[in-house]
């Protein structure tokens, strides 16, 4: 197996006052999330649910994890490894506790190659025993969730912050989950599926219309992408020439 060396930067060390599901923290590991994406680039909205999430679980890491080629998006073209994880890169930059993950980098650093969530979660608990671990995801990927790799295995690993997206309902997240993995006792919080063995947060405080989609679109067009991605990241882009 692998070792991530973006894994082994460690934040502080502390207690978190989040409720924790799966239960596989002493208390004295960190509370980290892992975020994982295309990132085809990565942009405002990606660090708004990020320092949300950072906020609201007092996470003393999220690594940013760039896919190499997710198996749903297989059919797209996608920005060389190397960009997207560049770009993810100066967006950590700027915020402490942010840190880019070679989790899924392909081996050469170029052929692109599959990786899967539940794989790469596993792997992360393997590594680090001690840290509570939370995935991030918005809610239109989560609502797509059962056509990923051992959903319900994924479903027991970690806990989940699924933040909302515009245009995705919220109350539709439940419906995703088979009802044999719910909790006995349903949690009286709204913001929370009590799962049998994983808790589902719901980030509901966040809204961003922004897309990497959208910023790819404007620069084709010869638009202007201010404020849409992080400033070091347009600086990049448009030093590269990227998305032309
Ligand atoms: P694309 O437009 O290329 O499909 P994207 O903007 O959805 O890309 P991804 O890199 O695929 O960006 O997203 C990584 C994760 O971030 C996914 O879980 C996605 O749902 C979530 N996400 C992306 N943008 C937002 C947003 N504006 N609000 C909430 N979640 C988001």
């Amino acid at each position: 197996m692998t070792s991530h060396p973006a894994h082994k930067t460690h934040g502080a060390h502390g207690t978190h006052a989040a409720s924790h599901g799966t239960g596989h923290s002493a208390g004295h590991g960190r509370a980290v999330a892992l975020f994982g994406g295309t990132f085809d680039p990565v942009h405002a909205g990606h660090i708004i649910v990020a320092q949300a999430a950072q906020r609201r679980f007092h996470l003393d890491a999220v690594y940013f994890v760039p896919s190499s080629r997710p198996p749903h998006k297989s059919g797209s073209e996608l920005t060389p490894f190397v960009h997207r994880y560049a770009m993810v890169a100066l967006a950590c930059a700027e915020h402490r506790g942010f840190l880019p993950s070679l989790a899924e980098a392909p081996a050469d650093g170029a052929t692109p190659h599959f990786f899967y969530t539940v794989d790469t979660i596993r792997r992360f608990r393997r590594d680090h025993p001690d840290d509570h671990v939370y995935f991030i995801v918005g809610a239109d990927q989560f609502l797509e969730i059962p056509t990923w790799k051992n959903y319900e295995t994924l479903l027991d690993l970690c806990d989940f912050i699924i933040a909302s997206r515009p245009g995705f309902r919220i109350d539709a997240l439940r419906l995703v989950v088979p009802p044999e993995k719910l909790g006995r006792s349903a949690s009286h919080d709204p913001q929370k599926i009590q799962l049998r063995k994983s808790v589902i947060h719901l980030l509901t405080t966040v809204s961003s219309h922004v897309s990497s989609t959208e910023v790819r679109d404007r620069l084709e067009q010869k638009k202007n992408i201010h404020g849409l991605v992080p400033a070091r990241v347009e600086e990049y882009i448009l030093g590269q020439a990227l998305y032309r």
